[in-house]
């Protein structure tokens, strides 16, 4: 993971500084920019591997600075692991529909952060790997076959509807980052199906229960929404 290079956007040198730190430690090398204006400047010199932002920033503000980043980069390419005040609920789900792939709260463990961006790091590797094989497995057991649009759970077919087989294909797509249950709505919409907030929440009950042992592997994100782990190690962290 040595070559990896991390833009830190943070303008309290404080905090900036500690993640830098502890990202040196894991190996991963950064930089540190003190506003939005001087993030968006620094990518379009160069495209970092990762890029953890607070939101509360002098200038241009990180949830802008979220949008235009996905204007020019997709997801896969560039993850963004967003920094909030605890709390900040809708700032969280605004920021996860403006394309932000996770998100931690202040005050953090600069250990969990480094985890988290060890795993955008390695994740953004596999989800090409996922769709190209269009196949994917979960925790030994699950494999959501997306060309065959199957379900199997330990080699048998699982009995889905179409609405749940869309939301977990929608999930798979990118295992271990939080969807919100508007950006589910928008994934599934169109295959005649209509779906509010709260029943998407009915939705992933009925899934989990089809999926048994492996149905935790949904984590319902407290007023954020969900996301799909790919192995029980994975929960855990
Ligand atoms: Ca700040």
């Amino acid at each position: 993971m040595q070559n990896n290079f991390v833009l830190i956007v943070e303008d309290e040198r404080e905090i900036a500084e500690l993640v830098e730190l502890h990202l040196k430690r894991a190996g991963i090398h950064s930089t540190i920019a003190r506003s939005g204006r001087a993030a968006l400047d620094l990518i379009k010199k160069s495209v970092p591997d990762a890029v953890v932002l607070d939101l509360m920033l002098p200038d241009v503000d990180g949830l802008e600075v979220c949008r235009r980043i996905r204007q020019t980069h997709d997801q896969r390419v560039l993850p963004i692991i967003m920094v909030t005040a605890k709390g900040d609920e809708s700032d969280i789900v605004a920021g996860i529909e403006l394309g932000a792939d996770d998100y931690i709260t202040k005050p953090f463990s600069p250990r969990v952060l480094v985890a988290r961006v060890q795993n955008a790091l390695r994740r953004t590797g596999q989800a090409v790997a996922i769709d190209s094989d269009r196949m994917s497995m979960f925790d030994g057991q699950l494999v959501i076959d997306a060309g065959r649009h199957i379900v199997l759970l330990d080699s048998k077919p699982v009995d889905l509807t179409l609405t749940e087989y869309g939301i977990l294909q929608f999930l798979a797509k990118r295992p271990g980052f939080v969807r919100t249950r508007d950006q589910i709505i928008a994934a599934v919409h169109g295959r005649d199906i209509v779906l509010s907030s709260r029943t998407v929440d009915v939705h992933i009950t009925a899934l989990r229960r089809k999926l048994g042992a492996v149905g935790d592997l949904i984590e319902t994100v407290r007023g954020v929404g969900y996301r799909l782990s790919e192995s029980r190690e994975a929960l855990a962290e």
